[in-house]
């Protein structure tokens, strides 16, 4: 039996390796010349950059993939677990470092802002139990499957889903665990995991925390590419083979079964078809003659952003991997993004620097800066016009906060935005993370991971369930092949 999978995301990768583990031919096609779609990599003037993940948490769920390679394979996946998840810095000056380990973490809190450190590890304790009870049945299976509600794992779900928060907000879930305002804010920026709004998304999602600030975050030895390029490798070791600059037109459908697809103007005929394609795109191209299901399809879209990659000819001390420099009206930045669909005049900036393990990322005494902000997904803004004044502020901001000239010590620049990641990877709108979570019913109201009318017919990766991030693309491709027939 055969299966092609339209697109080389994260998504469409692990698929084809668990349906080639599972006996199928597997043919990927993919419009780009290279694989990864979001998670791919730029290199420029001596600087390598991740083009767009920089946090990679659940290696575990690599590692599963990585074991699928063929017997007479040696791909190795080294990464590290790092102490330190982000370091946090203020406009009052007021600057903390996160870690991964609880103990460590509630600590710093203390010592930085004069809370006990047992609130916080009371809430990432809380925030493990929500995770641990809660993502078997909302992320590790179909929702769409009558089996999931008949299974072990639902009734202690059930029996706790007055304590996951789902009647409150993010926001207000945090002022009653941690009322300092600042912890609040750092605690709110777990929705952005997701690129959803804290205001508005469930209390549940404070459970992203425990990603973080208890499992830990980690580091692939040569950077986040490094994922893309191994699991590329496992699925060519079991035979999977990738077809570049292959972009499909069309999902062949007859008598309610998929048949294959157009890709190129030729027909491929398949016995089972997997598009990795965002769902929006999938329904209005490759689909359009099929029944669309608006509701699905309208769904608010989640955050997008805009990235600066930056070649910075200096090395700072202060700064880590990850750094966030707040913004001071939070609740301001989440409305400008998801109600004015704009940006707000101070926003948040996030600084990822992997040279910083990565050394050979950028030439001697330098760094190579990934400077991204959140901005609301493409509506048709003025983004020629509002490019160059992000960027000012996000100059202005930086060097108010670092206190050093920044632009100066830029040496090259690239960017990415709205509309190049939607032309790049075919997001509808440039959402990076498929539709937002900010409302309650956000996890039934994904695409199911197959099709409930087309016979045949899979759909994988952040824009269908369980949702957006690395981590759920690869649950995906999970759930893909539980549900599809084996080949063997
Ligand atoms: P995508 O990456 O969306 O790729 C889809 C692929 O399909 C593309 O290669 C595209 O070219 C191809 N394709 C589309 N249409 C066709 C067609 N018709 N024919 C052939 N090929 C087609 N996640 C995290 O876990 N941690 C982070 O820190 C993080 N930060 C992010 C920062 C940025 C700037 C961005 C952009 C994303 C970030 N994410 C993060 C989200 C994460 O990158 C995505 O959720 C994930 O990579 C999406 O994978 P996917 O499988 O949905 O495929």
């Amino acid at each position: 039996m055969n299966a092609i999978i339209i697109g080389a995301g994260i998504g469409g990768i692990a698929t084809s390796i668990r349906l080639a583990k599972n006996g199928y031919k597997v043919d990927v096609y993919e419009q780009n010349s290279y694989p990864g779609g979001k998670l791919s990599l730029i290199e420029q003037d001596g600087f390598r950059f991740d083009a767009g993940p920089s946090l990679f948490t659940l290696p575990e769920l690599v590692d599963d993939l990585v074991k699928l390679q063929n017997e007479n394979s040696n791909i190795e996946f080294p990464y590290k677990k790092l102490d330190e998840s982000c370091r946090y810095f203020w406009e009052d000056g007021k600057r903390i470092t996160a870690y991964t380990e609880p103990k460590k973490f509630g600590a710093e809190v203390e010592k930085v802002f004069k809370v006990p450190a047992k609130t916080i590890t009371d809430y990432i304790k809380n925030a493990e139990f929500k995770y641990e009870k809660s993502a078997r049945i909302f992320l590790e299976k179909s929702l769409h499957k009558t089996s999931t509600f008949l299974s072990k794992e639902i009734l202690p779900a059930l029996l706790n889903i007055y304590k996951f928060g789902l009647f409150e907000s993010m926001n207000q879930v945090n002022q009653r665990k941690l009322k300092d305002p600042k912890l609040v804010q750092l605690f709110n920026r777990f929705a952005t995991y997701n690129g959803s709004d804290p205001y508005q998304a469930p209390g549940i999602l404070t459970s992203i925390a425990n990603l973080e600030l208890n499992k830990g975050t980690f580091y692939p030895k040569n950077g986040m590419y490094q994922i893309t390029d191994t699991l590329v490798k496992v699925a060519e070791s079991l035979g999977v083979k990738f077809h570049y600059n292959a972009a499909v037109e069309n999902i062949k459908v007859e008598d309610k079964e998929a048949k294959g697809v157009v890709a190129n103007g030729e027909f491929i005929s398949a016995d089972l078809v997997v598009s990795n394609m965002d769902i929006y795109p999938t329904y209005k191209k490759l689909l359009s003659k099929e029944k669309q299901p608006e509701p699905i399809l309208n769904q608010e879209r989640s955050s997008s952003a805009l990235i600066f990659y930056w070649g910075i000819a200096r090395e700072f001390e202060e700064l880590g991997l990850h750094n966030i420099f707040f913004s001071e009206d939070y609740r301001k930045e989440f409305d400008h993004i998801f109600k004015k669909k704009a940006v707000a005049p101070d926003p948040t900036v996030y600084v990822n620097i992997t040279s910083k393990h990565s050394p050979e990322d950028a030439p001697e005494g330098m760094e190579n800066w990934f400077v991204m902000v959140n901005v609301p997904a493409n509506n048709g803004q003025d983004w020629d016009k509002l490019i160059p004044e992000i960027k000012e502020s996000v100059l202005q901001k930086l060097e108010r906060m670092l206190k050093t000239d920044i632009s100066r010590h830029i040496k090259t620049e690239s960017i990415l935005e709205p509309r190049t990641i939607e032309s790049k990877t075919s997001s509808y709108q440039g959402a990076l993370y498929g539709s937002s979570s900010n409302n309650r019913y956000a996890a039934f109201l994904r695409h199911p991971n197959f099709h409930q009318k087309i016979k045949n017919l899979y759909f994988s990766g952040g824009s269908v369930h369980p949702g957006g991030g690395i981590p759920l693309c690869l649950l995906s491709a999970k759930i893909i092949d539980d549900l599809s027939p084996s080949a063997k």
